[in-house]
């Protein structure tokens, strides 16, 4: 098994694709699309049948987005290179859930649903994978039905930050304000306030389109412990899907206090 880093310089650019062993990528690789995801893109929307699987690759992370009959919109879950949007466990061609958006332009691979369903037969190993994954993204969606429940804005803010920067890999987030508001399902000018805070405080650096990460250790403990809780559980069920870059000691502590 190699680092993230050989992965995405050698590989597809996602992780459950390159983790795969050669002869059992081999059975969807002739199906695999590559295809470029524009910003605000949706994949599907709720009751839509989803007959097509996305792989997000390097920088492009999609969200499951929860629609309200009144237009709000909160998000579910987050999708980068770890993972999959789409029918994961299913067979695909079911209605699904929630809307799927683009939230970070870029490549991804796309197969149909039917193709990928047909490979899980043929090997364990890619079934095993993908229902692996799909534990993980309900144990994301559980947690955060708990955060949001409990935890505060600025602790959830410093856990979707770290939670979009594992996902690509890189201090400087090209999100807006209003797209982390939208995420984190309050108001811009609120959720500007506890940028700024966090801006002062030393940990992120704001400006117009971007969101840098000064401290990763400091938004750590800011963080509630859920950004932990969830990291670690894709570092013992997915085991080396996110290589080394694990959470580091301000998570682990925070999970022990
Ligand atoms: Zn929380």
């Amino acid at each position: 098994m190699t680092d993230a880093s050989e992965r995405t310089l050698k590989g597809t650019g996602n992780f459950l694709l390159d983790v795969l062993a050669p002869g059992d990528l081999g059975l969807i690789a002739p199906f695999l699309q590559r295809v470029d995801l524009r910003q605000g893109q949706t994949l599907f929307e709720a009751g839509d049948e989803v007959n097509t699987i996305h792989f997000p690759c390097g920088q492009t992370i999609g969200a499951l987005l929860v629609v309200m009959r009144n237009g709000d919109v909160a998000e579910s879950a987050t999708i980068g290179r770890e993972g999959a949007i789409g029918g994961i466990v299913s067979q695909g061609n079911l209605p699904a859930f929630s809307r799927a958006v683009v939230q970070i332009a870029g490549p991804a691979y796309r197969i149909e649903a039917a193709r990928l369903q047909a490979a899980k037969q043929q090997s364990i190993a890619i079934r095993n994978l993908m229902a692996r994954y799909a534990d993980c993204i309900l144990a994301q969606i559980v947690q955060s039905v708990a955060c949001n429940a409990l935890h505060p804005i600025d602790a959830r803010c410093a856990r979707w930050i770290l939670t979009i920067q594992d996902r690509i890999g890189n201090d400087h987030l090209p999100v807006t304000h209003q797209f982390l508001a939208e995420a984190l399902g309050v108001q811009r000018t609120y959720l500007s306030r506890v940028l700024g805070i966090l801006q002062k405080r030393g940990l992120v650096r704001s400006r117009r389109g971007t969101v840098e990460v000064l401290s990763r250790n400091a938004l750590e403990e800011v963080s509630c412990e859920c950004y932990a809780c969830v990291r670690l559980h894709y570092d013992k069920v997915l085991i080396g899907v996110y290589g080394e870059q694990n959470p580091t000691n301000g998570a682990r502590a925070k999970l022990k206090a």
